[in-house]
């Protein structure tokens, strides 16, 4: 008999399978060591401590960037638990104390540790001592000498209690079909993480272990947040002719990859990818990207010392080399903010703080072994330079004569660089989008970063979920400042890209070809159906519809303009 079980769906996921269950709890087995035995003891504890941090920071590297921000940092916050005295150092000490194996001091530890949580007033720092939990549950596992990686996920359905993001990214990666978890809202980490991977799941499922054996065949239906366990032939059949027709859907778009990017009135598109790594490469060249409009290069920074010039210029010089003749757009670093500075403390207010390019300024020893690597990789094929955060001028003028002395080192070394190098501002704050003609002055182009842009001009923090509702690309201050900043380089001949999330959503397409935007620049799984947007296009009725979106009164009748617009 079918049943079915409501949850919390990753909307236009579907996925069909065997339902495999998430490991039980661990039992910990507790047992006194012979007195030589204690030093071996810690160094196994200390072993697997080393490879919980390994597994954490492999899974922390493979992050999509779309990713918000705090699920990276809800990985940083086991890493730091993991690295923390108060957990490395006092188990040891505990199974020196006790004598007692390294499973037992740290179920020891964990209690402790979390008897100070519930003790403390602050509501959202008791509810922290989860990580605790999941920190000890990783190191129990891997003494238990349980490597996940040995259990075969692939294609099947997990069904656990509850996931955190580095785990729903440890199934993706070993090819598991979608999960089910009892716990988790729409705006659970592992929720997040499953829609910017386009994984199918479904959260907040009440009793799903006991109502869902492993082996029983499950479907899940993303779009209505349903988990269809043991279905009759004629729902496997519906579900599967619905994966069928996305199948289908993703293989039409694959033959767009060599047509023009061109709107139904003639206007050729620049199509760009944002990368983070060499190995986005593959993708962007697949989704038919004319170059990269944004190497985000402060990936490489974090949670490690920082790479010097010949590991920079490595990198860099193997995406010159991929992109066969496409422009690269290297943006300098971008740390602060969301992404912290490693080894440094957060400041309060961070968002406001040294971060972007007024880091990189403040910071000659992290800037020019980058803009050393930058002008070298330039000597392989055509490369761009642009920097976050810009709020004035002079910050391009103090950058200029930064990149002038990273030339003189070069040359004094006899190594080979290119010159010149064009030089773009990214406009991200208010203040530098009302004086996009300014800046069209002293900068070769402009490149719009809408995620950074949308926060500082309404005022609301890009991943904090509890003002979430606020984040409205459509805000008419938001479409004003586009408007505004496409008019002043087009009149001053700069040219002006957009590489935060809007461009690489079709739903905005139209609007931005109405605004004047001819260069998108996105996470490459989206430049196909944003090309498919473009083809569809023609840029003098999406003008007219964009010109009342910008004087719309609010968001939402920007919004009506826009399905009208879209032919919704
Ligand atoms: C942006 O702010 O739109 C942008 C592209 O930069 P990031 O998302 O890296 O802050
Ligand atoms: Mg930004």
């Amino acid at each position: 008999m079918p049943l079915m079980l409501q949850g919390i769906g990753v909307p236009g996921s579907i996925a069909i399978g065997p339902v495999r269950h998430g490991r039980p709890l661990q039992v910990v087995v507790e047992r006194l060591l012979a007195p030589g035995a204690v030093n071996a003891e810690v160094a196994r504890y200390r072993r697997a401590l080393a490879n919980a941090q390994r597994q954490l920071r492999k899974v922390r590297g493979q992050v999509p960037r779309r990713t918000p921000a705090d699920v990276r940092s809800f990985i940083d916050s086991h890493l730091l638990m993991l690295r923390d005295p108060a957990l490395s150092d006092a188990v040891a000490d505990r199974i020196r104390e006790f004598r007692c194996n390294a499973e037992w001091a740290l179920r020891m530890q964990r209690d402790a540790l979390l008897a100070v949580f519930d003790s403390l007033d602050d509501a959202y720092l008791r509810t922290r001592s989860d990580e605790v939990v999941h920190a000890v549950d990783r190191v129990i596992a891997l003494l238990a000498g349980e490597e996940d990686s040995e259990v075969p996920v692939d294609g099947t359905i997990h069904v656990a209690a509850a996931l955190g993001p580095a785990d729903v990214l440890r199934l993706h990666q070993r090819g598991a079909a979608g999960f089910i978890t009892e716990s988790g809202g729409p705006l659970s980490h592992a929720a997040i993480i499953a829609r910017s991977l386009r994984m199918p799941a479904i959260v907040g499922v009440r009793d799903a272990r006991a109502l869902v054996r492993a082996g029983d065949i499950a479907i899940l239906d993303g779009d209505n947040g349903l988990v269809l366990v043991t279905p009759d032939r004629a729902a496997t059949e519906h579900y599967r002719k619905r994966m069928r027709i996305g199948e289908r859907r993703r293989v039409a778009l694959r033959t767009l990859r060599h047509l023009p990017a061109r709107t139904r009135d003639g206007i050729t598109v620049t199509m760009l990818a944002n990368i983070e790594q060499p190995a986005d490469l593959r993708a962007a060249r697949e989704g038919g990207a004319d170059g990269v409009g944004m190497y985000r290069t402060e990936m490489l920074f974090l949670d490690r010392d920082p790479p010097d010039e010949a590991e920079q210029y490595a990198l860099y010089a193997k995406a010159v080399d991929g992109m066969r003749g496409g422009t690269v757009t290297i943006r300098t670093l971008d740390l602060g903010a969301d992404k912290a500075v490693p080894g440094r403390a957060v400041t309060e207010n961070p968002a406001l703080g040294l971060r972007g390019i007024r880091f990189s300024l403040r910071e000659p020893g992290w800037l020019l072994p980058q803009l050393r690597a930058i002008l070298r990789a330039a000597a392989r094929g055509p490369v761009e330079v642009m920097l976050p955060m810009v709020t004035n001028p002079a910050e391009l003028v103090a950058f200029r004569a930064s990149l002038d002395q990273a030339r003189a080192e070069l040359a004094a070394r006899g190594v080979r660089y290119a010159d010149p190098v064009a030089v773009g501002a990214m406009v991200e704050v208010p203040a530098a989008a009302l004086t996009a003609a300014q800046l069209a002055r002293s900068a070769d182009f402009l490149s719009i970063g809408t995620n950074d842009l949308i926060q500082y001009t309404l005022a609301v923090d890009r991943d904090n979920d509890e003002v979430d509702y606020l984040y409205d690309p459509l805000h008419p201050a938001v479409l004003k400042l586009l408007a505004g900043i496409l008019r002043a380089g087009n009149r001053a001949g700069v040219p002006v890209s957009l590489c935060g999330e809007m461009a690489g959503d079709p739903r905005f397409t139209r609007l931005l070809l109405g605004l004047g935007l001819t260069r998108f620049s996105m996470h490459p799984s989206h430049l196909l159906e944003v090309k498919e947007a473009v083809r569809a296009a023609d840029t003098t009725t999406a003008r007219r519809t964009a010109l009342r979106m910008v004087a719309a009164r609010d968001a939402q009748r920007a919004a009506v303009l826009l399905n009208e617009l879209n032919g919704a």
